[in-house]
């Protein structure tokens, strides 16, 4: 059995910050040195995305800080926690910085590991799972596939500018695959984008909500309908454009058979 106490790769270090991905949710998709990471923490700084489950493997001598809490404006939140980040690591604690997903995917991680150095600080990263590969799997579907598409975007939905722009037509030839973070409030501006640039309206999108929590839920939709497909999503959610869940396309595809 693996023994991650003897293990001699060190996760963490008295006044050094560890940037951890924490996986989509479910504490099973921690990596091990993640784990390890959490158990030797004295403090671990987290954003809201990061579930209870994942937090409980957390030392329980550690102080949890949750970053993700509105009344952080947004302007002022990023300064807040890289001043946060550096102040806990200059006291020689042994700092976590746990976010959801990957931490090099929509988490602005240069920001802190730019506070980090200008602090003279050290700091290391421990990748984690992030929400598309999840979601991917949640629908059975892979996000390449020889003779459909050689490449997979990871996209936002919007940036801080506003809607993301995007290689539009790229997007729109038939068989792309991406993986759109953020993306319910843009959805109609997408659409849009899309369809402008040639997108077939039928275009499978499959949005996973939630993926691997209890409170996982997958709406298989289209470009055309994605706007009302997302009414009642209120959870984190990828839209996993130009992928159809491969059981409902099984049985689509058995349905046209019986018909013909
Ligand atoms: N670093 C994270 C992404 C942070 S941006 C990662 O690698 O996954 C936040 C967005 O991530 C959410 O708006 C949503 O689009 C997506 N997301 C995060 N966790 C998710 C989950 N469990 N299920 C579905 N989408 C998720």
């Amino acid at each position: 059995m693996f023994d991650l106490a003897a293990s001699s790769h060190c996760a963490a270090a008295p006044g050094q910050v560890t940037f951890v991905g924490a996986g989509p949710g479910d504490p099973d998709h921690l990596t091990l040195k993640a784990l390890r990471a959490l158990q030797q923490a004295d403090v671990v700084i987290h954003d809201r995305l990061v579930g209870a489950g994942v937090l409980a493997l957390a030392n329980p001598a550690a102080v949890l800080v949750d970053v993700g809490k509105t009344g952080f404006g947004p302007a002022t939140a990023q300064k807040d926690i890289n001043a946060l980040i550096v102040a806990e690591a200059r006291r020689g604690r042994r700092v976590v910085r746990l976010k959801g997903g990957d931490c090099g995917i929509f988490g602005r991680l240069d920001e802190e590991i730019e506070a980090l150095d200008r602090a003279g600080l050290g700091w290391s990263i421990v990748p984690g799972l992030t929400a598309a590969v999840a979601a991917a799997a949640v629908i059975g579907q892979s996000l390449t596939r020889r003779g459909r598409n050689a490449s997979v975007r990871i996209v936002t939905g919007h940036d801080m500018a506003g809607f993301a722009e995007q290689d539009w037509r790229g997007m729109a030839r038939r068989g792309e695959v991406a993986a759109i973070y953020m993306g319910k409030k843009s959805a109609r501006f997408l659409q849009g984008r899309l369809m402008m640039h040639g997108a077939a309206a039928d275009t499978p999108i499959t949005i996973v909500e939630n993926a691997s929590r209890a409170d996982e839920r997958t709406v298989a939709t289209s470009l055309a309908d994605l706007p009302k497909a997302l009414g009642d999503i209120a959870g984190p959610a990828v839209l996993l454009y130009g992928l159809a869940p491969r059981r409902a396309a099984a049985t689509l595809s058995r349905l046209k058979e019986a018909r013909s």
